[in-house]
């Protein structure tokens, strides 16, 4: 990593359920251009993490910006329309609808509690023509174009996990987060997904995926980041956490 140029950054940012401190960073950057990784153990926060960037989940305190905007109390659906848009660890594909119409509802801004009120717009706007176009495109990107009149529901979970990625690009973001997107996924689409998340890279997209599999992240990872209890115990380019005593005993267990 060159100059720092964060496009991402956090400070102080807390969230407790109950008694359990579950999110506690001091301070984070994700740099502009990256794919940057969030590890740590099952329970570390990293979930919870991208609930409270994305403003899916409220913090207890904590600031923190993006691309220069702050984004605190800033709710779902405005920070995808700021550009950062996320995925979730359980694919949120909704099955009784057609993989386009997946597609199309992104556009209006993440899926949530806005989306019914969008589906109900009339359709058939210069816009609503622009996002089929773009839905096109990226379900053709994807290799779902094929599927795009059948249920979500139909399709098997590595196809969801594409869905997941293909519409979180529907509204053009600058950094995309990825929650395990690799997770339950056969070796071949592991590839594939690996390519696409390369892709984005090269394309200017920031990328923060959490990941387990350390060779997925030695492989593919320009910096790492590393969330244990809720705190980030360490951070570095792939070959300084390898060789981090600390990062080992808490994390890789090796
Ligand atoms: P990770 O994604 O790193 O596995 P999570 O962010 O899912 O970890 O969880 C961090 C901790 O916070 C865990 O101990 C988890 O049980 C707890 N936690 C997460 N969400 C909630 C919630 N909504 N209510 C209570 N506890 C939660
Ligand atoms: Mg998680």
């Amino acid at each position: 990593v060159a100059k720092p140029d964060p496009i991402l950054k956090a400070s102080g940012v807390r969230r407790s359920f109950g008694g359990l401190t579950a999110v506690d960073v001091q301070h984070l950057e994700v740099q502009r251009g990256t794919i940057t990784a969030l590890i740590g153990p099952n329970g570390a926060g990293k979930s919870t993490l991208f609930n409270l960037l994305t403003g899916f989940d409220r913090v207890d305190a904590g600031q923190w910006s993006f691309n220069g905007h702050r984004l605190n109390g800033v709710s779902g659906h405005k920070v995808a329309r700021r550009g950062m848009v996320r995925t979730f660890q359980l694919t949120k594909a909704l099955t009784r609808l057609t993989v386009m119409d997946n597609m199309l509802l992104a556009a209006q801004g993440q899926v949530g509690e806005r989306m019914w009120g969008a589906f109900l717009r009339p359709l058939w706007g210069a816009r609503e023509r622009a996002n089929v176009q773009r839905a096109e495109a990226l379900l053709e990107r994807f290799k779902l174009l094929a599927k795009r009149d059948e249920m979500a529901g139909s399709l098997s979970g590595g196809q969801r996990k594409l869905l997941e990625m293909a519409r979180s690009l529907m509204v053009n973001p600058s950094m995309i987060m990825l929650d395990e997107p690799m997770a339950g996924v056969n070796p071949a689409l592991v590839q594939s997904l690996l390519g696409h998340i390369t892709a984005l890279r090269d394309e200017g997209v920031t990328v923060l995926f959490v990941e387990h599999d350390m060779d997925v992240i030695m492989g593919i990872s320009d910096w790492i980041v590393v969330l244990a209890q809720g705190k980030v115990i360490a951070e570095g380019c792939p070959e300084d956490i390898r060789s981090n005593r600390e990062v080992i005993d808490a994390y890789l267990g090796a």
